[in-house]
């Protein structure tokens, strides 16, 4: 059915071009999500079948593998950071400083620093995952798309719904580990950036999307 479409990059992931397939390896799948809900978003998949069929919740509480996909997790954090410093760096005020700064003749013995992008990508699950097979979200912070089209698709990424994979492993009494009881993604929308609030004005919130998206790839 449908929710198991990840499935066919597990199994066979060398039939994919590299706008699809990030990377794979013998435990991981890497790819692009097919509706991003940011400007860069993408899906870790661990290949182990005797996880891959597990609730994260419930794959996550064996602590080896948590480990390990973690590494992974962050593995493709840098790549993702390193993709955003070559979409927008010549846009960062920071990376223009920089610049300015290697330039100048002479160049200071102290460059500043260029923007840390991995601080943009976040990483984590969904509380109730809609997809069947294992899976990693990494993606930027923008939540700036035309896929994300839907209340839900805004706040499955920007409510505690988004369980982000450094929480792990999460508490018995996690209130997280109940996502229905708590209805997380029928919560107001919040800007994730200036935190401003907007109720369920979807078309407003989006507009405000825009502008934040722009604003954040100048900062
Ligand atoms: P979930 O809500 O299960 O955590 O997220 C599943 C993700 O998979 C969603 O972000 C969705 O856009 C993505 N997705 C759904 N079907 C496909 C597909 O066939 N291929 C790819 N690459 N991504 C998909
Ligand atoms: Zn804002």
């Amino acid at each position: 059915g449908a929710r198991d479409g990840l499935g066919a990059y597990i199994d066979k992931p060398e039939k994919y071009p590299p706008d699809v397939m990030v990377y794979h390896s013998e435990d991981f799948v890497a790819i692009h999500d097919m509706f991003p809900k940011s400007s860069l978003h993408l899906l870790l998949l661990p290949r182990d079948g005797t996880k891959t069929r597990l609730h994260p919740f419930d794959a996550f509480e064996d602590a080896e593998f948590l480990v390990k996909v973690k590494e992974e997790a962050y593995k493709l954090r840098t790549l993702a950071a390193g993709e955003l410093r070559r979409k927008y760096g010549k846009d960062s005020a920071q990376e223009q400083a920089r610049q300015a700064a290697l330039s100048a003749d002479p160049p200071p013995d102290e460059l500043p620093q260029g923007r840390d992008w991995e601080q943009e990508v976040i990483v984590g699950v969904h509380a109730v995952p809609s997809m069947n097979h294992l899976h990693v979200h990494v993606l930027s912070v923008d939540r700036y798309s035309a896929r994300l089209k839907h209340r839900k698709h805004y706040n499955s990424f920007s409510t505690p719904f988004f369980v982000p994979i450094d929480d792990f492993p999460l508490a018995p009494d996690d209130e997280r580990r109940r996502p229905t009881e708590t209805g997380y993604l029928k919560r107001d929308f919040v800007c994730w950036r200036c935190g401003k609030v907007f109720g369920s004005r979807f078309a407003e919130l989006k507009q405000h999307l825009e502008q934040e998206f722009a604003d954040w790839k100048r900062l």
